[in-house]
């Protein structure tokens, strides 16, 4: 039972750190030296052509940790890291649908979905994405967002218009 516990919360934990890493590789890597895989996500959608893009080369980048997790947890008796491996799956899958299914669209399902945690969150990457280039950007992360994104919706159109 007490394993039990404890391999759930492994997952969980691994699920948050991933937001985490996932912000660090965005800000520093994505927007840093492997701009070159990044840099068509920043593009405007007419000038995109075909369903990938080469960012999409970051699912193949993460799923490498993630398998070999799922190898050596399975293989040795360090079962704790199939469950790290897990984690990272589950994230992988969280950051599919919300960014790439609900923020861009890429699929059709779910555009009806609004909350104040989904307006900010549409928001947060909304900033993100009105920086075309690769320094000075905001909103790295994707499911921490930042309080100011929570505001009503009323006060978030009354400052749109004052900017
Ligand atoms: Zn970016
Ligand atoms: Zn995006």
């Amino acid at each position: 039972m007490i394993q039990v516990l404890m391999y759930i919360g492994i997952t969980i934990l691994t699920v948050l750190v991933m937001e985490f890493v996932a912000w660090s590789a965005h800000k520093y890597l994505m927007h840093g030296w492997l701009w070159i895989w990044h840099e068509d996500h920043h593009k405007p959608h007419h000038e995109k052509e075909g369903f990938f893009e080469k960012n999409d080369l970051f699912f193949l980048v993460f799923a490498i940790p993630s398998a070999l997790s799922y190898i050596v947890g399975l293989a040795t008796p360090q079962r704790w890291l199939l469950f790290v491996g897990i984690g990272i799956s589950i994230y992988g899958l969280i950051y599919f649908l919300i960014h790439d299914v609900y923020i861009h669209q890429r699929f059709k399902w779910f555009r009806q979905l609004d909350s104040r945690y989904s307006r900010a969150i549409l928001r947060a990457h909304g900033s993100h994405h009105a920086k075309t280039h690769k320094e000075d950007g905001e909103s790295f992360g994707l499911l921490i967002v930042h309080p100011k994104y929570f505001k009503k919706r009323s006060e978030w159109n009354e400052k749109a218009k004052s900017e």
